[in-house]
């Protein structure tokens, strides 16, 4: 999420345009009096606290993104459900402002409204006295580049950690082609600058491989999750978990396979120095020699007596098996 800033709406004097604009999103046509508008600031091409920025190309495909998308109010707040609409948004530039990087400042400014009523009266007052004056907004774009490298931040390509000085170049993430903007919300005053802030990568993309956790928990030396990831990474490592467990079992399966064949092919050894040969190989080794004897024993068209298996019936089937396991 990304904050922008709610203006002061004193400069905000609606027209009969802007009316226009609000009546395409209205069930009947609403007088000036009805409606409360406000301006606020989305997203700028300056560094962020994330050590982010868009550039100005990003902010013009957002301006079209953000035409029509609501703002909703913080769970804490009173009213709840109440939704505010941006019914215009433009880049504008600000003149003689320059931003870290020393170029010329740009900024994406929105309009927005909520309809006069009862309900909304507290809000309109937080807005208006000041306590509501931050926004987060989230997008979505295709990539976030590297200043350093010119490679995506969140792939395994990408070194750089940002915020980080290399070779006096700072390295931050430029996000590029949005894809789409979300709602946006209203935050209380933060106590802190970045109160009510949480950093997160997930709204850049529409999914969140763990190739981009794990990546950005090598490169971080901290990282706060939101509970999302969180839970996908818990998910995650459960998976890992029962897949280890399942391989182990295979593993061991394999074990007991492989020592019927050495008990049979080596049978001058004893079983239990086979056994302790087959415990020190790794999985691929276990595999390895079950192949070989099966191909030994196709060779030589040998007949499987495995001291270990000792019915009939399980003779015959112990081949067909023992190669599927090897095989697989
Ligand atoms: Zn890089």
């Amino acid at each position: 999420m990304k904050t922008g800033l709610i203006l002061k709406s004193a400069e905000t004097l609606t027209t009969d345009d802007e009316m226009a604009l609000i009546n395409q999103y209205t069930r009947r046509q609403l007088s000036k009096d009805e409606v409360y508008v406000f301006s606020l600031i989305l997203c700028d091409n300056d560094i962020d606290r994330d050590f982010e920025r868009f550039t100005v190309e990003s902010l013009f495909a957002l301006e079209k993104l953000f035409v029509g998308k609501t703002g909703i109010f913080d769970h804490n707040m009173s009213a709840k459900n109440q939704t505010a609409r941006i019914f215009h948004c433009e880049v504008e530039a600000v003149e003689g402002k320059t931003t870290a990087t020393g170029d010329d400042y740009f900024r994406l400014k929105a309009k927005a409204y909520i309809p006069k009523s009862e309900s909304n009266a507290d809000i309109i007052l937080s807005l208006d006295s000041g306590i509501i004056k931050e926004v987060s907004v989230g997008c979505a774009v295709k990539s976030t580049v590297c200043s350093v490298c010119g490679n995506d931040v969140n792939s395994v390509s990408c070194t750089h950690r940002k915020g980080a000085e290399y070779n006096g170049k700072l390295c931050y993430g430029e996000m590029i082609e949005p894809l789409d903007a979300y709602e946006f919300s209203f935050v209380a005053v933060p106590a802190q600058k970045n109160a009510g802030v949480v950093k997160s990568y997930t709204h850049k993309k529409e999914k969140v491989t763990m190739k981009d956790i794990l990546s950005q928990i090598k490169k971080c030396k901290e990282l706060s999750l939101k509970a999302k990831d969180c839970e996908y990474l818990c998910d995650y490592i459960e998976q890992l978990e029962e897949d280890a467990k399942e391989g182990r079992e295979y593993r061991e399966s394999m074990k007991k396979t492989l020592l019927k064949y050495m008990s049979v092919h080596e049978n001058m050894v004893s079983v239990e120095v086979l056994k302790g040969i087959v415990d020190k190989l790794s999985t691929k080794e276990i595999r390895a020699l079950g192949a070989s004897y099966i191909e030994k024993e196709e060779i030589n068209n040998e007949k499987l007596e495995p001291q270990l298996n000792c019915s009939k019936s399980s003779k015959k089937r112990n081949k067909s098996d023992n190669n599927n396991q090897f095989t697989i």
